[in-house]
């Protein structure tokens, strides 16, 4: 639906979460001229990448009444995707001369950069002022035509207020999985979800088996070879004869899924071989989680599907006045936030209109009944991929008038996910993509948004 010239409705709107998804949400809908409040049960800007080395008391984080840490960031992590494709549209992720020595200027930074690009993002747009911390939302719920959200502070005082939208940025790895191994209840050895790995130490000379191969597994399995005796990687992705072991360490092993643990201590893979195992790292990721969301079942998590959402953002019969603004993923995850976030601004101003309720529904339907068709699970509902999230994301962006998304950037996520895949052990500083680096700080600078192409850049 092509943007309006209508005057602007603005709305009063709460955003949850302060992470990478709720400060552009914030930056797009005060744009827009609606008056935002942002909730953070956090103490800073930043989300999931404000690093603790706290971790959660029960290991494989079962227990619902547990105190959350909400951060999964290990101390090794690098990012794992190229900086120049992840940053926001107008506020690139470069290196920038006035950064202090603190600042990690390479492609793949660590962890801590990225904070530090959250932040000057925050700063630049002065979003902090918009920022309740400390204050966990506790309850949203429809009163009305309006929303109320229920917050309780960090002295555990609770406070209701009405709202006329909420857009709900609380991100989704924070809720680990944990995988189902037969035998699990009698194997007497350590058991830990990535979400609580920091370091490598607690691991020193022990056998790990790490479940799962994905960008986490990956990661975590070689942080682990530099102390452990050995490290066996269980990936349910693997042939049930895989048994590699893998280059960049000469203590580590690719197995197929684990077919049973034992009492004595043992893990039997499915390729036949035996491990006598101390500790098992479950990387298998996380799912969605909205304990404060009370819609009287409408919205609901089922296999880690959140629906029905229109688009994942919008739920047909109570749209627009709540929303969710980072739900997909394997997409270039800033530039959907951004994108998303500008959709949901517009739409609550009435620039841009949705389609009736029945007609989202049928759309949000026929994207179940693709994914059923193509045997995929529920719980890839939210996967994008390469190929899917160049057409999602050209979709909203012709929605709200935008620009598709520079294929540098798309041809940056999709190379960067090969590499990822072909070479674990090096893509972060090995790589034969140059021409795009290049093509992406021409662009910055076309914009304006540098002042110079950085020397090293062009060789
Ligand atoms: P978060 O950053 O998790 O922020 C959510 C915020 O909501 C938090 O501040 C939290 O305190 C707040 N919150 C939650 N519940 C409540 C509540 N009830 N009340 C108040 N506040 C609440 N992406 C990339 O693009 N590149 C990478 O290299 C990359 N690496 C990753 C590595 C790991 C290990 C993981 C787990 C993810 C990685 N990601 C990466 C994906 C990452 O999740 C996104 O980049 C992004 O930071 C997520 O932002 P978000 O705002 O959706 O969520």
């Amino acid at each position: 639906m092509a943007p309006s010239c209508s005057p602007v409705n603005s709305l009063h709107v709460a955003v949850i979460g302060a992470g990478a998804a709720g400060l552009v949400a914030a930056r797009e809908l005060r744009r827009e001229s609606h008056s935002v409040v942002v909730f953070d049960r956090g103490t800073e800007v930043g989300g999931l990448w404000v690093y603790t080395p706290q971790s959660e008391p029960d290991p494989l984080s079962l227990d619902p009444a547990r105190t959350v840490v909400h951060s999964s960031v290990y101390d090794s992590l690098r990012t794992n995707l190229p900086r120049e494709c992840m940053g926001y549209s107008d506020f690139p992720f470069v290196p920038r001369p006035e950064h202090d020595e603190s600042r990690d200027p390479r492609r793949y930074p660590n962890h801590r950069e990225v904070l530090a690009y959250l932040r000057d993002f925050a700063r630049e747009f002065k979003l902090v002022e918009m920022v309740r911390f400390g204050t966990e939302v506790v309850l949203v719920e429809q009163e009305g035509r309006k929303w109320k959200i229920r917050s309780r502070n960090s002295d555990g005082v609770s406070r209701d207020e009405i709202f006329d939208s909420v857009v709900v940025c609380n991100g989704h790895y924070t809720e680990p999985r944990v995988a189902q191994v037969p035998g699990i209840d009698v194997w007497p050895g350590k058991q830990l979800h990535s979400h609580n790995y920091r370091v490598p130490d607690p691991f020193k000379d022990k056998v790990v088996v790490v479940i799962g191969n994905f960008a986490s597994g990956s990661d975590i399995s070689r942080d682990l070879t530099g102390v452990a005796k050995e490290v066996h990687i269980a990936a349910r992705s693997k042939p049930s004869e895989t048994y590699e072991k893998l280059p960049g360490a000469n203590n580590l092993w690719l197995h197929p899924m684990i077919e049973t643990a034992r009492k004595d201590g043992s893990i039997v893979f499915k390729n036949g071989k035996v491990v006598q195992a101390d500790a098992i790292v479950h990387c298998t990721g996380y799912i969605y989680h909205f304990p404060f969301l009370n819609t009287n079942g409408y919205i609901t998590v089922e296999d880690n599907c959140v629906g029905p959402l229109y688009k994942h953002v919008f739920p047909p019969a109570l749209a627009p006045g709540i929303s969710f603004v980072g739900l997909p993923w394997m997409t270039l995850l800033f530039t959907m936030f951004e994108l998303q976030s500008k959709w949901v601004a517009a739409v609550l101003s009435g620039r841009v209109t949705l389609p009736s309720q029945e007609k989202m529904m049928e759309d949000t339907n026929a994207l179940y009944a693709k994914r059923d068709a193509n045997g995929f699970p529920k719980r890839y509902t939210h996967r994008l991929g390469v190929v899917a999230q160049v057409d999602y994301l050209k979709w909203i962006a012709d929605q709200i008038g935008e620009p598709p998304v520079e294929q540098w950037r798309n041809q940056e996520l999709e190379g960067g996910y090969v590499r990822l895949a072909t070479q674990p052990d090096s893509f972060r500083d090995k790589w034969d993509d140059d021409h795009l680096i290049v093509e992406a700080y021409e662009d910055f600078l076309r914009q304006k948004l540098i002042s110079a192409i950085p020397s090293q850049i062009l060789g």
